[in-house]
């Protein structure tokens, strides 16, 4: 069993609804959906790897000032709200760069409406600093990792070895 697969199976565990095996498409509305701090994004590129929409992109070029490598953000209207990419950037990263927001929030603080499909035209992301980073104005659900807790040595080991 590799890091994503103890990831998967214990966001399972604690009863995150949809964390798929498998690449696939959104199918229903989330409840939350993924941002990432645009400011604490390295970026490594490890959560673009395993999310399992493939909706992680960088930032087009300038987007954020200052940053050579633009970091990451989600297409969050594409995002199934799995938690994959939370505990992947803080279990297997140093930076703990990603939080989940309520949609009804993000609907209401960005005037969208997010439903059971992804957009049908290609919708960049933004960085969306000013909202959903550190400092910024709205309040995210939880406190990153949710099975950090919950992990016994073997599977400690085996992050650890996957984050090198
Ligand atoms: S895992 Fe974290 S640091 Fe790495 S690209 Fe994703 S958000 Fe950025
Ligand atoms: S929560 Fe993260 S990994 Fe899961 S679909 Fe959304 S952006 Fe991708």
């Amino acid at each position: 069993m590799d890091a994503i697969d103890i990831i998967r199976r214990r966001l399972k565990e604690d009863r995150v609804p949809d964390v798929p095996d498998e690449i696939t498409e959104k199918k229903k509305r989330p409840r939350e959906v993924a941002f990432m701090d645009v400011n604490l994004c390295f970026p490594c590129g490890k959560c673009p790897e395993f999310c399992p929409v493939q909706c992680i992109e960088h930032l087009a070029a300038g987007a954020v000032s200052g940053r050579g490598v633009q970091p990451v953000q989600d297409r969050f209207q594409e995002c199934i709200g799995c938690y994959i990419c939370v505990e992947v950037c803080a279990l297997l990263t140093d930076y703990d760069a990603v939080r989940m927001y309520d949609v009804n929030l993000v609907e209401q603080v960005l005037g969208v409406t997010i439903d059971d499909r992804k957009p049908a035209e290609y919708v960049p992301a933004e960085p969306y600093e000013e909202y959903f980073s550190e400092g910024g104005g709205y309040r995210h659900m939880g406190n990153g990792s949710r099975i950090r807790e919950k992990m016994n040595a073997e599977e400690w080991a085996v992050i650890k070895r996957a984050k090198g």
